[in-house]
């Protein structure tokens, strides 16, 4: 066990025990150490030399590393299950839907206006033409984002 003496954005000190310093370095980068004061996820090293406990290690010292893992698996388990979600969300969408690529924005407005079957389309717009639908009041949702759509 290594314990670090962190410091926040804000500058508030605080330490944390850690396995080691590739654990400490592992939950920061994905902001998983947060400041007790003001829960900041924006942590950084206080000391360059941790002080490694030693081999009769005091049980009794409080580990925070119990009270970060236990809301980690939970936010773990949490952005599986939000992931699985979206999965299903876009395959129901790709399944009952027609695909109409780069012509969402005029498909969309020409539904807006009546000019063609109303149904369920999905495709790809720009930001402007997003923005442009959105401000004539069409009603649009984004796909959801998922993570191996950037393979
Ligand atoms: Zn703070």
């Amino acid at each position: 066990m290594i314990r670090y003496t962190l410091l926040c954005e804000h500058d508030h000190e605080f330490e944390s025990w850690f396995d080691n310093s590739a654990a400490y370095d592992k939950l920061q980068k994905v902001h998983l150490v947060d400041c007790p004061h003001c829960g900041s996820k924006q942590t950084r090293k206080a000391l360059m030399t941790p002080q490694i406990s030693g081999v009769r290690g005091n049980k009794q010292s409080p580990s925070t590393e119990i009270v970060h893992s236990t809301p980690n698996r939970q936010l773990q388990k949490l952005q599986k299950e939000a992931l699985e979600m979206a999965r299903k969300v876009r395959q129901h969408i790709q399944k009952n839907s027609e695909h109409v690529g780069d012509k969402f924005a005029s498909e969309a407005r020409k539904m807006h206006n009546e000019e063609t079957d109303q149904r369920t389309i999905y495709g790809s717009a720009t930001t402007t033409e997003v923005k442009d639908l959105l401000n004539d009041g069409i009603d649009i949702t984004p796909l959801p984002d998922l993570p191996e759509d950037k393979n």
